[in-house]
């Protein structure tokens, strides 16, 4: 069964739209913004929550029943120690989703598995929403760009994308580190375009965005990881100089979080997204990039790995064939993954 792409991408627009009007009022606010940290010491706070609980929320009111493969779940809230956390992330709800209960909020978050759900013949699901409500956390403490990002996966490839970037602006002069007062939303699926739109504005006018490209005789911009973890900064600095000694002229990696950074490649702002691998061991989440991918690819660009390979989303959580990532348009897609495959063989 084909799904019906427009109903789908409207929803998913309404979902982010008000999940976003949330996470903008919290950042604004650091006393609610206060940071959690989940049992992997990875860091949470009550929009995290409170974004997952009203995408999910919404797209059931619309869509029906729905699965969902997301990053939180409610186990946190639901200890008992963590109370206070809970009746914060209600009262930060409750602006987009009047009367909101805790156990309504904790449901919601629930509607989210954080492992694919077996379908009716016992295997795990190739068709699902996947959700990172808010991808760039740390980022998003530090006041700078991050991003909600909403995918549907229909047989192991993304079909639809709803990517909101609350402080991402639509003046590509504007420092990444300047928070944008109106933000921008990236909507996108695989039979059309890719719209963009003010962000908390679920009613405002959508615009075509213009295919990347990359302006002639300039050098290749890069855009990486703010976090420099999210990289092998080795790799980098050696792929940089190999093809600076071959000619080729690049601009070292802008640093910024998120999947704000397929979003400035798919708009011809960056030429290159590059995550090289951080370890031979480590797979990228399918929530990570579902979103960010199909947005960059609908707008023209390439998103494969550090080899060249398509992202492969029917493994599981994890992007598990696949290491690292290179997206952007083919041209300098094409220099950056010759480039990588030349330090292979150094
Ligand atoms: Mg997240």
């Amino acid at each position: 069964v084909i799904p019906d792409l427009d109903v789908m991408l409207k929803a998913a627009h309404e979902a982010v739209s008000l999940a976003a009007r949330i996470t903008r009022a919290v950042q604004r606010d650091p006393q609610r913004g206060h940071r959690l940290t989940k049992s992997d010491d990875s860091p949470v706070t009550i929009a995290d929550f409170a974004a997952q609980a009203v995408i999910a929320d919404r797209l059931s009111a619309r869509l029906g029943r729905v699965t969902l493969v997301a990053e939180e779940s409610a186990r946190y809230l639901r200890d008992p120690a963590h109370a206070a956390a809970l009746a914060a992330c209600v009262e930060a709800t409750a602006p987009v989703w009047p009367g909101v209960r805790a156990e309504d909020l904790l449901g919601a978050i629930d509607v989210g598995t954080t492992s694919i759900p077996l379908d009716a013949s016992g295997e795990p699901t190739r068709s699902f929403w996947t959700l990172d409500p808010i991808d760039g956390t740390k980022g998003f403490i530090r006041g700078h760009q991050y991003s909600l990002c909403l995918a549907y996966v229909h047989e192991g490839v993304p079909v639809v994308a709803a990517l909101a970037c609350p402080n991402l602006s639509a003046d590509v002069q504007r420092p990444y580190e300047d928070p944008d007062p109106v933000g921008l939303t990236f909507l996108a699926h695989a039979q059309g375009p890719v719209w963009v739109t003010a962000c908390d504005d679920r009613h405002g006018r959508l615009d075509v965005l213009e295919r990347a490209h990359t302006p002639a005789g300039g050098p290749i911009r890069l855009v990486g990881s703010y976090t420099a973890a999210h990289n092998n900064e080795s790799t980098v600095n050696r792929l940089v100089r190999r093809l600076e000694e071959t000619g080729v002229r690049v601009q070292r990696p802008q640093r910024l979080d998120s999947q704000v950074k397929y979003a400035v490649v798919a708009r011809g702002q960056a030429d290159v997204f590059l995550r090289t691998p951080r370890s031979a061991a480590y797979r990228e989440n399918i929530w990570d990039h579902a979103a960010g991918s199909l947005i960059a690819r609908r707008a023209g660009c390439l998103a494969t790995d550090v080899l060249g390979k398509d992202l492969d989303f029917s493994r599981g959580v994890t992007l598990e064939d696949n290491q690292g990532i290179v997206c952007g348009p083919a041209g300098p897609h094409g220099v950056i993954l010759g480039g990588l495959a030349a330090l292979t063989t150094v």
